[in-house]
């Protein structure tokens, strides 16, 4: 199997000042032709940590893919550490400085003199045209691999790796594919998942599954790797069968579905609508509800009532209930629930109400904990959920709890 390595270059990205962005992009291309991405090197604008990275890159991957160091200034010297990494020398490509020329001429300026060290590219190597910039990528093979070095800006990065990249390393890595897809999961740990997958997530599997999560939300990636497409495709088909069948309506969707959208869905079909009454949350769930296009079909109403008073005067959640149990507690977030069905005049209706810290925890209620009330005909179900991170997980996680509560009921 063909295997890439990334090597990116630049002394803001060993400081923290920007994150690694171009890394992410071009490993998720690459997986997708069914080239895997198997190390990444991460060096600073310095010649010998360049070389010392390439031959490292080189050692166990057939292609070699850098990002970053080959614009003007003189902090960039990618095409130095290659061309010595070659063991040739840089040429001045006439007709390659011309194109440039014309960059800056079409800009209405004259190219700096500096831009002509653009034009230099290692002997034998080829230039890969920018379209949005004046610094061309460059092509090279070595010992029957490929080295590719593009661009650090972002958006030129793609342009290049696109038009004159990918469909290059997608004929190199023919006879080898992988087909990606991802089962997205919500109301179980990872640990739970994973021992109800047993062997299926095997290291040495083939598909290969994959875990991970983010507030709750676990995705599943299932890879497969074969000779050929449809081989791939059927044995992804029949993992994500499997899967399905072993989580049941753990499973709320598949690729980069939210719980939103499925939601969403399932309110439209059954012809239901839904009103959102929130306090610690602070219109979070409005607001992913909203953020999918038609939501008004089934979104009717959403009230932030922070303040205690608010949701009394707001909702008619009564003073007494608060008082006596507290603004957050299970009976005020089911009281939201209920008023704010009743108002809204909805099928279902969501009530909110947690300590999203980082102030404001007890040791009775600590910071973390949120009451979610889910109001319908049906009677009025209830969550409570403690998850003690930082405020905007915590908030974050209490909404998707919610849409989750919703999608359970609607599961038919
Ligand atoms: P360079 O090609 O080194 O001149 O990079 C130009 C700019 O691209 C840098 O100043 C960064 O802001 C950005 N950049 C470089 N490398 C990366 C990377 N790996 N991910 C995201 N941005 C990057
Ligand atoms: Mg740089």
């Amino acid at each position: 199997v063909k295997k890439v390595s990334i090597i990116s270059v630049g002394n803001e990205l060993l400081t923290g000042q920007t994150l690694d962005s171009n890394c992410a992009y071009i490993s998720s291309r690459l997986l997708s032709v069914g080239l895997p991405v198997v190390a990444i090197f991460m060096t600073a604008d310095e010649i010998d940590s360049i070389v010392k990275s390439l031959e490292r890159a080189i050692s166990d991957s057939d292609v070699v893919v850098m990002t970053g160091g080959l614009g003007p200034t003189d902090d960039d010297i990618t095409r130095q550490a290659l061309a010595q990494f070659l063991g040739v020398e840089l040429e001045l490509q006439t007709e390659l400085l011309e194109q440039i020329k014309t960059f800056f001429a079409k800009r209405g300026t004259v190219m700096p003199q500096r831009c002509q060290t653009e034009a230099y590219i290692p002997a034998g190597a080829r230039a890969l045209p920018n379209k949005l910039g004046s610094a061309p990528g460059i092509l090279a093979e070595y010992k029957g691999k490929k080295i590719v070095a593009l661009p650090g800006v972002p958006a030129e990065m793609r342009q290049i790796f696109e038009d004159e990249v990918f469909t290059e390393l997608q004929e190199y890595a023919k006879g080898q594919v992988t087909v990606v897809r991802k089962l997205k999961c919500f109301g179980a740990a990872e640990a739970q998942i994973a021992e109800k997958l047993g062997n299926l997530m095997e290291r040495n599997r083939n598909p290969l599954i994959n875990c991970t999560v983010s507030c709750g939300v676990i995705t599943l990636t299932i890879i497969a790797q074969g000779g050929w497409q449809e081989q791939c495709e059927k044995m992804a088909e029949g993992d994500e069968k499997r899967l399905r069948g072993i989580l049941g309506d753990l499973v709320y969707g598949s690729g980069d579905v939210s719980l939103a959208q499925v939601v969403g869905e399932k309110l439209t079909r059954q012809n239901k609508t839904l009103s959102v009454a929130e306090s610690c949350t602070g219109g979070l769930v409005s607001k992913l509800i909203t953020d999918v296009p038609g939501a008004s079909r089934y979104f009717a109403q959403g009230w932030i009532t922070y303040a205690d008073n608010t949701k009394t005067n707001e909702l008619g959640v009564p003073e007494e209930l608060i008082n006596k149990y507290g603004a957050v507690s299970e009976e005020v977030a089911q009281a939201m629930a209920k008023c704010a069905r009743r108002k809204a005049d909805t099928t279902f209706a969501i009530g909110i109400s947690g300590i999203a810290g980082p102030n404001g925890g007890t040791e009775e209620k600590p910071v973390g904990l949120v009451f979610i009330a889910l109001d319908s005909q049906a009677g009025c179900v209830q969550q409570r959920v403690f998850f003690p991170r930082g405020r905007d997980a915590i908030r974050l996680r209490a909404a998707l709890t919610a849409l989750n509560m919703l999608r359970m009921q609607l599961e038919v």
